[in-house]
């Protein structure tokens, strides 16, 4: 078997058993192109190889390799030495982390908080001191922004944080959580979300 075909199936089979996780970049958008598994014509999406099932419960697409043949799961961690690999810059699904937060039995939402900002709020909910202001949710991440797929927000994990939602003066720099893949920024809500206390 042809040594790509062989990291293919391998991946896919870790997926399929949940041995593997895809963390640490967006699953179904391709490094290369930019686009998502949702938006590739049917020519495009025959450039990638691209892996559907369940992960962590939900339906999931995690492109395995992209359309300039780069490897998106590190090949050393299915048995494949490649001291020289990189992981690709790395862009969180917040689309996907909220399902997960829902999944975990916590609101979540995703909402536009100006311009192209996406910002993923959790938790209970309480109104606002502030007269006429949004109320405030236990948990506020960000900033993401509205992708490609319609609906759908990501964000680029090196700008990306979890905290309270409060206002930037009552946020101490210990409150905060700097993920930089989807398990630590789903654990980074979940944290957050046990030790916030509303204000
Ligand atoms: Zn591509």
């Amino acid at each position: 078997m042809h040594e790509l075909d062989l990291y293919v199936a391998t991946v896919a089979v870790r997926l399929a058993a949940g041995t593997l996780s895809p963390s640490g970049s967006c699953m179904d958008l391709c490094p290369e192109c930019l686009r998502t598994v949702e938006n590739m014509a049917s020519d495009e999406l025959a450039d990638h190889r691209v892996w559907t099932g369940q992960l962590y419960g939900l339906p999931a697409t995690v492109i395995i390799v992209g359309c300039e043949g780069y490897w998106t799961i590190d090949p050393n961690a299915v048995g494949f030495d490649r001291p020289g690999w990189q992981a690709a810059e790395s862009i969180l699904d917040l689309t996907r982390i909220a399902d997960r937060i829902r999944a975990a039995g916590h609101d979540a939402t995703v909402e536009h908080t100006g311009g192209n900002t996406a910002t993923l709020y959790a938790g209970p909910t309480r109104p606002n001191a502030e007269a006429g202001e949004r109320d405030r949710y236990a948990v506020a991440a960000g900033p993401g922004w509205f992708g490609w797929a319609r609906g759908r927000a990501y964000a680029y994990t090196d700008e990306f944080s979890i905290g309270p939602d409060r206002d930037d003066d009552d946020i101490e720099p210990g409150d905060m959580v700097s993920p930089t893949t989807e398990d630590e920024a789903v654990e980074g809500v979940l944290q957050v979300l046990r030790t916030a206390t509303p204000r």
